[in-house]
């Protein structure tokens, strides 16, 4: 028995249709997981699920609309069966700066990333807890390590979700549910992209405080979230994992 192995294991990916969510897919799938990824369009799911192949399943859920999170769960795992894990991974990032930042900005960042990653949580843990087991992956981020500027509402979204994680790791271990958080450094995607090519000055200051010097593949985060999902990381819960080529201890 292979404990890194996911085979006959759930899961449910959000935002999967570009990305980190779309490597954690093809890593899970890769490892034997059966795998539904979330996405907003129609168009987005199917143009990657042609890239991870038919063992991936796609679910329309725009998590913003939390009161569709509910009915959502319920007919997901009633068209697929029970989900055994859930990575929260969809979320948006804004750049600006501090004066700029409108009361609609924030409120919509602390949505996507935040609330809504409760919402959902919350969903799936009420059918977890009966079975007592589950595993929950959360993804937060380098701006919760340490502060980068022109990134507030993402930063106190993303320090949230892990105080969420650690409150949920608690209230839930007795209960057979692990609960762990990922955070990312700095990963080449189009998130990233729009945040870094555009300021080659802040490229550089990421480059230059990170020892491996270079940006992170999405299959970093896949594989991480692959070992955190597994039985071989049954004893660990509540821990926040960087996964960043040393950038959160650089120097
Ligand atoms: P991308 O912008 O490449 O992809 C975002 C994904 O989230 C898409 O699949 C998108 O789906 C989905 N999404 C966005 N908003 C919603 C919504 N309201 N409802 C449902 N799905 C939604 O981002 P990344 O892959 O770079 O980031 C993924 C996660 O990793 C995020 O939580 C981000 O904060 C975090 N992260 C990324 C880092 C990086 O360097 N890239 C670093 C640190 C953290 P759709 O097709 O519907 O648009």
């Amino acid at each position: 028995m292979n404990k890194f192995s996911l085979s006959g294991k759930r899961a449910l990916i959000t935002g999967g249709t570009r990305g980190l969510g779309q490597a954690i897919a093809k890593a899970f799938i890769e490892n034997g997981a059966e795998v539904i990824i979330t996405g907003r369009t129609q168009e987005g799911l199917d143009a990657s699920i042609t890239q991870l192949g038919n063992q991936c399943r796609g679910a329309l859920l725009n998590v913003d609309d939390l009161e569709s999170i509910e009915p959502f769960v319920h007919e997901t795992e009633k068209k697929y069966g029970s989900i055994d894990i859930l990575v929260n991974n969809a979320g948006i990032n804004q750049k600006k700066e501090i004066p700029d930042v409108t009361d609609e900005d924030y409120a919509r960042i602390i949505l996507t990333n935040q609330q809504a990653v409760f919402a959902l949580t919350r969903e799936m843990t009420k059918r977890m807890l009966p079975r007592k087991t589950g595993c929950i992956i959360m993804i937060s981020s380098m701006a919760s390590q340490y502060g980068i500027p022109k990134v507030i509402a993402y930063t106190a979204s993303k320090a949230a979700v892990e105080g969420m994680t650690k409150a949920m790791a608690v209230e839930l271990s007795p209960f057979g549910i692990r609960v762990n958080c990922i955070a990312p450094g700095f990963i080449e995607t189009d998130m990233s992209s729009k945040a870094l090519n555009s300021d080659p000055e802040r490229k550089q200051k990421v480059l230059s405080r990170t020892p491996m010097a270079k940006l992170g593949k999405p299959e970093d985060i896949g594989n991480a979230a692959v070992f955190l999902s597994s039985d071989a990381a049954s004893f660990i819960t509540g821990i926040v994992l960087p996964v960043d080529g040393g950038n959160s201890i650089g120097f």
